[in-house]
């Protein structure tokens, strides 16, 4: 018998896959986590290019290229309201790898990580691979994190938590009155906040502020990507900014587990930060009006589905035997307790597909409501 460490035994493979896997071919697929849109031609140009002058054939610096980072800074001071040195930047493999080395460089055994319930599923399994103990909190309402019962989960052996705005599965954008409180409870408790602010693009309703915004301790680490805002999934290009202090020892786990962004890669995400972002405008408005149609389609269902303000997922709260009866219609959508317990009773369903396709889903999923009642 192969001896595994505690630590991956205590994570499993994504629930969501199996979905996938359970459905038929012909399945309409509404459980994509990525948009429906190609990657801005000048991006993959940029890619083309380095590739062909030999400048991707090797490693660049370990947090990435010197070009990479600035457009990364001149993208937070532009968009975000904050400053950062180019030098606080490392360009990870995606926003996936950022969270893997907040985390690692930041938990100790047993300390614990609080996120959102229902959240991203890579929140509690990083956690657990850090060794910590995850701390889901249930979420409001409106599917947004209240600062308020970020506060009371704290404990003494609390190190971080995590905030995710706009948030998967939920489509919750988080005001920027939460954003301030969440940056105050980091700096007052002396805890990490990690912002993942992947879906900030996909804005309908309200606006994304960042903590970071508001940090005046470098107690918030932002955690962001190339792969949602430019639909540039593939890529696995992604960042994560923080103090001089924090990078130093993220690097450390980036260094030794990665070495650097794949380089190709890193001259594709420039060119999205600084070139066009018509792609940008034209996935949100798309995005948005297809969230309208889909709302539409819950209201007449007689479903209760919070407003998802961002991101491209609405999270209805569904009958028993929903999901699976949708599933055996035909069309894949993920059941909410993949994302937390909290998640049960709901569904993720990701609006990422065309609007002839997601009307066509809409009327199955209506025919899937109308036989449970
Ligand atoms: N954060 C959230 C909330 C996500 O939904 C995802 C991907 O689905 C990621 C981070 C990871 O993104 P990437 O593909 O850049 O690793």
């Amino acid at each position: 018998m192969p001896a595994f460490s505690t630590r991956v035994e205590q994570v499993s493979i994504s629930g969501i896959r199996e979905v996938f896997e359970a459905a038929g071919e012909d399945a309409i697929n509404l459980g994509l986590g990525q948009p429906d849109f190609p990657t801005p031609d000048h991006a993959r140009e940029a890619a083309v290019e380095a590739i062909r002058a030999g400048k991707a054939d090797a490693y660049t610096s370990n947090k990435g290229t010197e070009s990479l980072r600035e457009a990364i800074a001149e993208k937070h001071a532009r968009d975000n309201d904050f400053d950062v040195d180019p030098n606080d930047v490392i360009a990870t493999s995606g926003g996936s790898e950022a969270l893997h080395i907040a985390l690692e460089a930041h938990v100790n055994e047993g300390e614990e990580v609080v996120f959102p319930d229902p959240g991203f599923v890579s929140y509690e399994a990083l956690t657990h691979l850090a060794g910590g103990t995850p701390k889901p909190v249930g979420l409001r309402d409106d599917l947004t994190m209240d600062p308020a019962a970020v506060e009371d989960a704290l404990t003494d052996d609390t190190v971080a938590f995590v905030v995710n705005s706009p948030a998967n599965p939920t489509g919750a954008v988080q005001s920027p009155d939460d954003m301030r409180e969440f940056a105050r409870i980091a700096a007052e408790h002396d805890v990490l906040c990690i912002s993942d602010e992947v879906y900030e693009k996909q804005v309908f309703d309200g606006e994304h502020r960042s903590p970071a915004a508001f940090d005046e301790t470098g107690n918030v680490v932002v955690v962001n990507a190339c792969s949602k805002a430019y639909s540039m999934t593939g890529w696995r290009l992604g960042w994560v900014t923080g103090s001089n202090e924090r990078i130093e020892r993220m690097l450390r786990v980036h260094q030794y587990a990665q070495a650097c962004a794949s380089a190709p890669a890193q001259y594709a995400a420039e060119a999205a930060l600084t070139g066009p972002q018509d792609r940008v405008v034209e996935m949100r408005e798309a995005f948005e009006e297809r969230r309208d149609v889909l709302l539409d389609g819950f209201e007449e269902m007689g479903l209760e589905c919070p407003t998802p303000k961002g991101a491209f997922y609405a999270m209805p709260k569904v009958p028993d035997g929903w999901v699976d009866e949708v599933i055996d219609r035909g069309v894949i959508v993920v059941p909410g307790d993949a994302f937390g317990e909290n998640g049960d009773g709901y569904a993720r369903i990701s609006y990422a597909t065309d609007m002839e396709t997601l009307k066509e889903a809409i009327d199955i999923m209506a025919e899937a409501t109308a036989a449970l009642k």
